[in-house]
């Protein structure tokens, strides 16, 4: 396991392992890693020679400074958790390496950046672009592995590799939960202990939202899950949306598409938390 800051080091060992014919599965994440980012680092290490993992908070991708700046960083528990996966190469750079100058390009997405996490978090989606196409030029992967529970965000970077013209395959991954239903997230660690225990009714009311379907209408069941979960002290709908999971567009009824996710996002206290489920 090779813990690499620079970013012209981790091209020429990369180089090295390409020009040995080898396959290379990449894993960017921003660290506090929990089991979740661990799944998508076995997931590339059975279906590639080399797993490469990057840890780096990307400034360009939060909208909001408080998130940036109250965003955990554990880097030495990471490291420990990763010494298990046992990944080949672990990319650690620093931001002012990343970024020497500001990045001023500007992605269009189209559609599927206008609604939900694109529509409620602006810039986000061109600041993950921006970080991911510059990781994606450093590493070249084969493969490259993204959770589900990002929905949007695998669109996006999907769209992005189309436009950039890029030979990478992305590869989605299962939400990975906590024992009580909560999708992982480094920002769980963020919540108060009753924040956290009363968190657990989100992925309980979409779980509970998948067997009223299609006994309810799409607006019955949208109003059901919004109030639900508003009923909860603790916790406050941002948006709650039901998609096709191919472009994105918000159905009316239930026949309008055959692979329909629903997207959440929650405020718990100070702290917004995402999830989605397939319905
Ligand atoms: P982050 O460090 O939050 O940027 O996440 C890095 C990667 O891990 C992203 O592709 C996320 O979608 C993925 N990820 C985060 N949480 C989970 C989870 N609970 N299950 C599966 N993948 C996840």
């Amino acid at each position: 396991m090779r813990i690499v800051k620079l970013i012209s080091e981790t091209q020429s060992i990369i180089s090295e392992y390409k020009a040995n014919g080898k396959r290379v599965g990449f894993v960017p994440t921003m660290g506090a890693l929990h089991k979740g980012h661990l799944s998508l680092v076995a997931q590339s290490k059975r279906e590639n020679d080399i797993t490469v993992v990057s840890i780096f908070v990307n400034p360009t991708q939060f909208n909001n400074l408080n998130d940036l700046k109250t965003y955990p960083r554990i880097l030495d528990k990471d490291l420990d958790l990763l010494s298990e996966y046992e990944p080949d190469l672990i990319f650690i750079p620093e931001a002012e390496e990343v970024y020497p100058e500001p990045d001023t390009r500007v992605f269009n997405f189209g559609d599927i950046e206008k609604v939900m996490e694109g529509k409620n978090r602006p810039g986000h989606f061109n600041g993950v672009a921006q970080v991911v196409s510059k990781l994606f030029d450093y590493i070249r992967p084969n493969n490259a592995y993204f959770g589900q529970k990002d929905f949007q965000q695998v669109a996006v970077i999907k769209q992005m590799t189309k436009n950039l013209e890029l030979d990478i395959n992305i590869v989605a991954c299962p939400i990975i939960r906590e024992v009580d239903g909560l999708a992982m997230s480094s920002r769980n660690m963020l919540l108060s202990k009753v924040e956290r225990k009363n968190a657990a009714k989100i992925s309980e009311t979409l779980f509970k939202a998948c067997n009223l379907v299609p006994d309810f209408s799409v607006s019955q069941l949208k109003e059901w899950v919004i109030a639900e979960i508003n009923n909860n002290a603790y916790l406050e709908v941002e948006y709650f949306e039901i998609v096709d999971d191919t472009n994105l567009k918000s159905i009316e009824k239930w026949d309008d598409s055959d692979n329909r996710i629903a997207c959440i996002t929650v405020q718990v206290g100070k702290v917004r938390l995402i999830d989605n489920i397939s319905l």
